[in-house]
């Protein structure tokens, strides 16, 4: 682990209460990297988001940012560089999409330089936009505050494929030019393992492989049949 490690953990044990529901975890992302991080419904994949980005407090071990440990609560964190990226669609309903930009203080140029999608829906009340037009609005609002690392929930829980893919390019970009270290969870598997650098799977709670994805590519099959089924 280098000063390059954005965010991780070691030995990190995570739950609710006294429950542990992820063991003794060692992962880390670095600048410009997209890590997917796979398993089934229930393996932990979301408790280690929450507690990475110090949402809930680690039960053992430690979070790691920028290299060195951190208790920082989550508000902390995102004003020193995290964003943390949900299912559930951030977007103030009621409101516009340049009124969500706006009260973001994102400048509605950045948000549509990187995704021009949203140019001709920028007076549209956000309820009224399409899953994938939602969340390329929060994506865009999340990008355009330039994060130095990005958490990433299941972005894109039931929406299109082709949209799966536009969401998962804009993480790639933004790793490949801002140097945004990205943690993805994803149901989509094989989309992420395309965009991903490397891949770590939770089993009930515990890891179980590790890896660049060209590494455990050829494993996929057997990956998904084991561990990553229902
Ligand atoms: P999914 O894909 O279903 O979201 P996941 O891998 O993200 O799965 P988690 O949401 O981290 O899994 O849940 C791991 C375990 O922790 C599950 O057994 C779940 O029931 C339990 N759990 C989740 N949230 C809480 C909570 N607030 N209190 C107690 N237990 C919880």
């Amino acid at each position: 682990m280098t000063m390059d490690t954005l965010l991780g953990c070691a030995g990190l044990s995570a739950g609710y209460g006294s429950m542990a529901v992820v063991r003794e975890l060692d992962l880390h992302v670095a600048r410009g990297e997209v890590v997917a991080l796979l398993g089934a419904n229930g393996a932990g994949k979301t408790t280690t988001l929450l507690t990475l980005a110090g949402q809930l407090p680690p039960l053992a071990g430690t979070v790691l940012a920028d290299g060195k440990p951190t208790k920082a609560p989550m508000h902390e964190r995102c004003r020193t560089g995290l964003s943390f990226i949900t299912e559930e669609r951030s977007v103030i309903m009621g409101l516009t999409a340049k009124e969500n930009l706006k009260l973001a203080g994102v400048p509605t140029a950045a948000a549509t330089a990187l995704f021009p999608e949203l140019e001709p829906v920028l007076n549209r009340p956000a309820g009224l936009l399409s899953g994938g037009e939602q969340q390329m609005l929060t994506l865009a609002r999340a990008l355009a505050r330039r994060p130095r690392a990005l958490l990433a929930d299941e972005l894109s829980l039931g929406l299109a494929p082709i949209i799966v893919r536009r969401l998962l390019t804009a993480l790639r970009q933004a790793a490949d030019t801002d140097g945004v270290g990205v943690l993805l969870v994803e149901q989509h598997v094989r989309q992420a393992l395309r965009f991903a650098d490397r891949v770590y799977v939770l089993n009930r709670g515990r890891l179980v492989l590790e890896g660049p994805v060209a590494d455990v590519q050829s494993q996929l099959g057997a990956i998904e049949a084991a561990y990553l089924a229902g």
